[in-house]
């Protein structure tokens, strides 16, 4: 039975969406589904969006409860049988610079933008918010391209999406795997010109989070920002960086020195319901699903290189027409599940042992506080990171270790 559910409360009837935060991945299918637009997303303490019914206007009809896709699905075989591997590199070297991994996202969407498709994923706005927008040629397309750790904040794009596909239209959506969810449940039904994307996900940030470092670098700065880069590759794709270009001032951190870096990746900053997040499965959501291809090195000496190659796997007929429409602007190679290191399609991240511990400081002696107490590693995590984890993947034991670990923690 889905954990949601109409219940009776207080003598009245009134529909609740959620039992508890970590049962809503904020993907504001509801809310676009409502009929009476009772529904809105507001911000918790913590800057993620939950829905909040209108109750006065709501007529009870359970749209919004039957549309939630945020519930664990059991299947019998690991790895679906149709599904293939690949690995891709953008052709052209500038591109890959400028996105995460090999710059598949920019071959697809380019392919969707010739054929006069639309492209939806998420980009900075002037503030360095991470919404999700439209995009029909490449100038608008471009700034989707890298990925923002932050939860993308989707408005009603939901809704847009559908009438431009209700007018016939080619659509390209690309979104974290439980987006992708949201968005399939909402349309209700499929559609030829709809292409789902999902990136592989670990989970998303707070946004609130994200402002409060905004806030507190222009600080430490003096000087406000004018650019920002998660993934920057001046020393590669391995070592990716934050870069954060000010009025004249360039901050660059790699991922065990900047605190929001450590706060994301020590799981003290995801949204509730990633640490239990129904999509990590090989049976993906999506036509196409994009990742880092973590563990070339050992898999593909040949294919593999520093500036970024991104592992695609082709999940339906619709995916797989993708990969052959973008062969001749790509290198790209067929491999095996075996092939690469990816834990996220297994089980969710792990909430830091200290999760409450960090929110505790956070809400009571403020985020600079919290940022400068917890966003730095141990001598331990450390010396785990900078020392242990490089010399295991030089002798290609990093893999194995990883996946015992992530299987049997
Ligand atoms: C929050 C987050 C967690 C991730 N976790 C993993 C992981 O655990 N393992 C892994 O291998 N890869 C992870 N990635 C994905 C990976 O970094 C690349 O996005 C992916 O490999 C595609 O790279 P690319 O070079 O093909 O294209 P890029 O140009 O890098 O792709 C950009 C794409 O990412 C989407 N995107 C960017 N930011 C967001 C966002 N905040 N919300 C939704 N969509 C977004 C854009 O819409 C666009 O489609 C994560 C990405 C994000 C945003």
């Amino acid at each position: 039975m889905p954990p949601l559910f109409l219940r009776k409360q207080m003598g009245t009837d009134m529909i609740h969406l959620y039992k508890e935060k970590g049962n809503c991945c904020g993907c504001t299918a509801c809310m676009n589904i409502c009929p009476r637009h009772s529904i809105s997303m507001e911000r918790d303490a913590r800057g993620f969006l939950y829905p909040v019914i209108d109750q006065k206007t709501c007529i009870e009809c359970g749209a919004c409860v039957n549309v939630c896709a945020f519930h664990k699905t059991e299947y019998e075989e690991i790895i679906p049988k149709d599904q293939l591997v690949y690995g891709l590199k953008h052709k052209q070297q500038e591109v890959r610079e400028k996105s995460s991994s090999g710059g598949a996202f920019t071959a697809i969407s380019d392919y969707i933008l010739k054929q006069g498709g639309t492209v939806y994923g998420a980009a900075f706005n002037e503030y360095f918010e991470v919404i999700h927008s439209q995009a029909v040629d490449t100038k608008q397309r471009d700034k989707m391209r890298g990925s923002k750790y932050v939860q993308s904040d989707l408005g009603n794009i939901f809704t847009e999406i559908k009438s431009v596909l209700e007018a016939g239209k080619l659509v390209l959506f690309t979104g974290t795997p439980c987006q992708n969810g949201g968005l399939k449940s909402y349309l209700g039904k499929e559609y030829p010109g709809l292409i789902l994307c999902d990136i592989a996900c670990h989970g998303v940030p707070s946004p609130k989070v994200w402002e409060d470092y905004k806030v507190y670098l222009e600080d430490r700065y003096k000087e406000t920002i004018q650019s920002v880069n998660f993934r920057n590759k001046d020393s590669g794709w391995r070592e990716s960086a934050l870069k954060v270009e000010f009025d004249k001032k360039v901050y660059k951190k790699n991922m065990q020195e900047d605190p929001f870096y450590i706060l994301f990746f020590s799981h003290y900053i995801l949204r509730p319901s990633c640490y239990q997040c129904v999509y990590t499965s090989f049976h993906r959501v999506s036509d196409i699903t994009l990742a880092d291809f973590w563990g070339i090195e050992n898999s593909h000496k040949n294919f593999s290189d520093n500036t970024g190659v991104t592992l695609v796997l082709s999940n339906t007929g619709k995916g797989e027409k993708i990969v052959k429409a973008i062969w001749k602007d790509t290198d790209i190679m067929e491999t095996s599940h075996t092939a690469f290191y990816q834990p996220i399609f297994e089980t969710p991240s792990k909430a830091s042992p200290r999760l409450q511990e960090f929110w505790q400081v956070y809400e009571t002696q403020g985020s600079t506080t919290a940022i400068k107490k917890y966003g730095r590693l141990s001598p331990m995590q450390w010396g785990i990171k900078k020392i242990a984890v490089p010399l295991l993947k030089k002798t290609g034991l990093y893999n194995l270790i990883a996946k015992a670990y992530f299987r049997f923690r």
